[in-house]
This record gives C-alpha cells, structure tokens and sequence, in this order.
C-alpha cells in the first residue's frame, strides 16, 4: 500500500465523524470530548481535534490519529484499520500489500498468537490423547475443543520457542507477545503442561491464551492468563463474544458468566448468547461492548457468597451504563456448569425466566451480607454514577418502591451526597516536566511538519536526555526527507510505538509552544554544553586532570560563555 493511498485515505475520513460513530463526543471549545475507551473513563477525558485531526485522552494517556483509533478500538493491524476507513470512505484499495515489509509491530504480535495456536492444537491433536481423556471427563466433546481452538501445551521449556523461530517470528516479537519469557539465565515458554483456551478479541483475532493446569497437585495457578501485551489489555476482552456477538443481537440478551467452562458448557447446551467475563469483576470496558449488542444482561456467576457479590458488582456497574440488568439465581455451590451436568438445560432456562430485577435482587438476597441500609447505601451510590438523566429517574423511582421510602426522601440524600461528591472529586495529577526544551523542540517540529528539514539538520539525537524525546527525535529524523509532512496526524504513521504515538499525539495538540525556535535550539545546545561539562568535571575529579580534558573543558566554557552572550545580547537589543 503506497503513502498516497493512505493520505487519501486519512483525508476521506475527518477523525470527528470516525469517533463518533464509536462513543459520543461533545463540541468543547474548538475541540471535542468524549469518554475514553481506552481506560475506565468516569468524566470525559478524551479530546479530539478536528483542526489537528488528532485525539488523545489526558488520564490514561492514550493519542494518536485516525488510524490509530480505530486499531487501538477495533484491536487490528494498521494495515487493515486503513482497509477498513478506506471502505468507509468508498476509496478502493490494490491488496499489494506484502506483511513481512510493512506489517507493524502489533500485528506481528498478532501473528505469533495465531501460530501459537496452531502449535498447542497440533500438539492437541498429537500428544493429547491423554488431555482428550480430560476434556471428555469435564463433557468437552473433540467437536467443541475444535471449534473453539483449545489446545495444549507441552510439558516443555521451549516448545513454541522454537517452534515460532521455525515459523520466523523474531526474538523481539516473541518476547513482546509475552507467550516466551526471559530471566537472567534463559529465555522460556511461559505456558507449560497446560490445556490453552485462546482468547479472541470480539473481531474473531486470538489476542490471548487461558491456561487450565492439568494435574491440581502440581504448584501454579489453576487458571494462568496471558499477561497484558500490545494487543491485550486483561478485562478488555469477554471470552466467546466473538462468536456469540450475532445471537446476543438476535435473543436482545447476554448471559454474563465467569469461567471458560462456564462459557464452554452453556454454549455446548446451546445457550449460544453467552460470555464469560473471566475474573470475577466485570470492567466498563466489556460492558461497553456488550452494549453494542444488547441492552440486557443477565448475570450468571456462582451461587456462593463472593460469586453473589461479583454479580452484584458487575451489575451495578452495568446499571450505570444504562443497561437493565437480572440476575439468575443458582443454588449455592452451583456454577452454570454445573448445574447444567446436573439438571440439564430446560431447569436452567426456567431460571433465566425467573431471574430477578437487580435491585429486586439485592432487597432479597441474603447471601450478600448486608443490612436493609447498607443496600441502599450502595444503590444509592451507584444512582450518583448514572450517566442519563432519564435512567436515572427511573432507577431512583424502583430503589424506592421495591424498598418501600418516599420519592422525597431519596431525593434529599441523593442532593445530599451529589453535593459532598462534587467536593471530593479529585484532582487530575500533573507530571512534573523534566525536559521542557527537549520537549518545546519537538513540539515546534510536530506543529510545524513543513519545517522539519531545516529545523532538524543541525541538531542530534545527543542533544535528548528523556528517552521518550530522545526517540521520537530520532524517529523524526528517519522520516524520508523527500516525504512532505504536511498534515499533523500524519507523522504518527511514522511512529511504531504506542508510548510515542501517545507523546506525539499530545505535543501536538498543546500547539506551538511559546518560545520562538532559534531560542528552543540555543537551550538545547546551552543545556547539552553543561551536561557535557558536568561530565567532563567529574572525570577529572576522578582521575585527574589531563591535559586533553583541561582543553576540552575550556573549550565547552567558551561556548557556554558565547551562548549567554547572545542571550544578553538579544536582552538588550
Ligand atoms: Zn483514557
């Protein structure tokens, strides 16, 4: 795919319209804001700029441009998140792209959590007679292990290592995917002797693995999950939504469980609108994809006291979102698994008939252990949290008749504590800034990309001391000098790392900074020049002078005295 191709296709798509089609946005001055999607946004923390063509949420970080929305979003290559805007804009696209040249980090991280599936299923399908055995003994026939990609991994210290360097993954990608891990002494898989349960992201890509530990005597977790990688952030993803996402839609309902065998077992009984949240609280993240889907989740998590407070939790949570949430009730010491090996699904589907209203639930249940007031304590609190004003009402006016108090009284404490929360809310931490002229340089060159040429030909990657201004300075530079930067965003194509994609985002919405350019380069070099005598210094100190470092530090003394020269200079002038 040439560069025209893909500045036509950022200029066929204004960043405003693609965010919004995703989550709402709100005009803010000459900007827009919206909640992040990226973290677990309370107050809008995003802001796009439609002038910049550039977004970037000030709590967690996260920046970029238009493509790297939509690949942070949609959790896909930079290459297809420009397939899919080209479409959206009706622009036409030549598949002349060769993955080995141009396929960016994440999608080479992509590629090994593809070819390590195909290792543990062939190694399923190779070794696994005893793991088969297994599966069957927990009612997983060979069928669903397939259709779902389980698969396994050997009982060895590098099986998939060599494997993925077989398949020519490199050192880099594999240790980045986190699926090899290193130490001091070696690098090693970090599976082991484990049935592996892919986890795909909800557009169908494996993202993740769940490792279900064979022998329960051996030290370990139960359960081990794929750390958090460039592709996986843990509570992002619900297990299964990718292939039940269609019939959620269909039935306008989902089935929130737990665990994979959870998730495994309903699906197997053909409850096909089913997820697993995998880890006991359920995340804004993932509510807000079940709520492309539907606006009604059913929560299905153990019977016991902390499986009933987890769905508690969970549901509250979906409530502030908006969405209407029962909860099924299974009696205690049964999970959905095994209640359906034990009664079957026709008794679980009455269930899911009776399930409770939430704050029905919560009135009733006495598994929670808590009192009458602390119940209402906790719903009024989510009350506060709920974004619409008409859900609000409407939750407000059930808290009261399920529990039986005035409208006038819940009125009074909610304006009670809104007014004590406003107070308490607190304040957004700023980081201290370490390197303002490094950063006032770069800057200039992010607002002013036409200048980039002339401004950077005199400075050097010495001239950075932050490592993160150090390499987007030195990713600028590798920019083809024939390329003509004349957009913002399109410098973040530029760019192979998210941290920088995340810097480069906010240099560039903070604009120009104050200082005109030829003052920002004598900084740079004043500041270079007394680090380097700093240096120059010690090493004297500490082995005595010589005469070449004698005349080195003069030599720095005298352009330091020049520079500060010019400023007076200037000064006076
Ligand atoms: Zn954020």
């Amino acid at each position: 795919m040439n560069s025209e191709v893909i500045d036509q296709v950022r200029e066929g798509n204004n960043i405003v319209d693609v965010v919004s089609a995703y989550l709402p946005l709100k005009r803010s001055g000459t900007n827009y804001k919206g909640l992040c999607p990226f973290h677990e946004d309370r107050n809008p923390s995003m802001m796009v700029s439609e002038a910049k063509q550039i977004f970037k949420c000030f709590v967690c970080g996260k920046g970029g441009n238009v493509f790297t929305f939509v690949q942070e979003y949609e959790k896909i290559s930079f290459i297809e998140s420009v397939k899919k805007l080209a479409e959206r804009a009706g622009i036409p696209i030549k598949d002349d792209y060769n993955s080995n040249k141009v396929a960016s980090k994440r999608s080479k991280i992509i590629d090994a959590y593809k070819l390590a599936n195909e290792h543990f299923v062939s190694n399923l399908k190779t070794y696994g007679s005893e793991i088969y055995t297994y599966l069957e003994g927990r009612q997983i026939s060979k069928e669903l292990a397939d259709k779902l990609s389980i698969g396994y991994a050997l009982d060895s210290f590098n099986g998939l290592m060599n494997y993925l360097k077989k398949k020519g993954v490199t050192d880099d990608i594999a240790l980045a995917s986190q699926l090899i891990k290193s130490n001091e002494r070696s690098t090693f898989d970090f599976f082991r002797d484990r049935v592996m349960f892919p986890i795909h992201s909800h557009s169908g890509k494996i993202v993740a693995f769940g490792g279900r530990k064979l022998d329960d005597s051996q030290p370990g977790g139960k359960y081990v999950n794929s750390p958090t990688t460039e592709i996986y952030t843990k509570g992002n993803e619900l297990y299964g939504l990718f292939l039940t996402k269609y019939d959620i839609a269909k039935k306008n309902y989902v089935l929130v469980s737990e665990g994979y065998m959870d998730f495994l077992r309903l699906f197997t009984e053909g409850f096909t609108n089913s997820v697993a949240s995998l880890g006991t609280a359920l995340t804004h993240e993932q509510l807000r994809l079940i709520s492309r889907y539907t606006k009604n989740v059913y929560m299905m998590y153990d019977g016991d006291t902390a499986g009933l407070k987890s769905s508690v939790n969970g549901g509250l949570k979906a409530v502030e979102s908006g969405l209407t949430v029962l909860v099924v009730s299974l009696p205690k010491g049964e999970d959905p698994d095994s209640f359906l090996l034990t009664y079957g699904a026709e008794k679980l589907q009455l269930l899911i008939d009776k399930a409770t209203p939430l704050i029905r639930f919560i009135k009733e249940s006495e598994g929670l252990e808590k009192s009458e007031k602390e119940k209402i304590k906790i719903l009024m609190d989510t009350a506060l949290k709920i974004k619409d004003s008409i859900d609000k009402e409407l939750y407000v006016k059930e808290v009261g008749e399920i529990f039986g108090i005035t409208q006038q009284s819940i009125n009074t404490r909610l304006s009670k504590s809104e007014r004590t929360s406003s107070v308490a809310k607190s304040k957004t931490s700023f980081t201290l800034e370490r390197s303002i002229e490094e950063r006032d340089f770069l800057q200039y060159i992010l607002n002013r990309p036409e200048e980039k040429n002339n401004i950077c030909n005199s400075i050097n990657s010495d001239y950075f001391f932050e490592e993160i201004y150090k390499k987007i300075f030195i990713s600028l530079t590798k920019i083809d000098v024939t390329v003509n930067l004349d957009s913002y965003s399109q410098v973040i194509d530029f760019l192979d790392d998210d941290s920088l994609k995340n810097k480069v985002a906010e240099l560039i919405l903070m604009g120009e900074p104050k200082p005109d350019i030829l003052n920002i380069k004598r900084d740079l070099l004043l500041r270079k020049l007394k680090k380097e005598l700093t240096y120059i210094s010690g090493q004297i100190r500490a082995n005595g002078a010589t005469s070449e470092l004698l005349e080195k530090k003069r030599n720095i003394k005298n352009e330091i005295q020049q520079l500060d020269m010019s400023i007076v200079n200037n000064l006076l002038t």
